[in-house]
């Protein structure tokens, strides 16, 4: 009954620069973790914008998001305090980009 989400384009480039940041907690290559968005039911995936990196050990070792998830956040932040630090950081990456492609384009001719 459940439809499989597929990612678009955006949100595959969405999700490559949410890995590349790095675990948030110790920097480590890093895969993404979907947060729970507020207000919808346990086990509802939230978009793919909702996505924070976390190392394989801070994902699902133990002592991870998944498997202590209370002391986690006691100790790290919540998910949605991460999330906002995972987007000022794509925002800053975003802002980088944008201001080497204008300096490409200054550089033309
Ligand atoms: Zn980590
Ligand atoms: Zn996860």
């Amino acid at each position: 009954m459940a439809k499989k989400k597929v990612a678009t384009r955006l949100e595959r480039e969405h999700l490559s620069k949410v890995a590349s940041l790095g675990c948030l907690v110790c920097q480590r290559p890093a895969n993404v973790h979907h947060i729970r968005p507020i207000g919808l039911g346990i086990g509802m995936r939230s978009g793919h914008y909702q996505t924070i990196p976390l190392c394989r050990e801070h994902h699902q070792g133990q002592f991870s998001i998944h498997n202590c998830k209370q002391e986690f956040e006691a100790m790290y932040g919540t998910e949605h305090e991460m999330l906002q630090r995972t987007l000022n950081e794509i925002k800053n990456l975003n802002e980088v980009n944008d201001f080497f492609n204008f300096n490409k384009g200054e550089n033309n001719g």
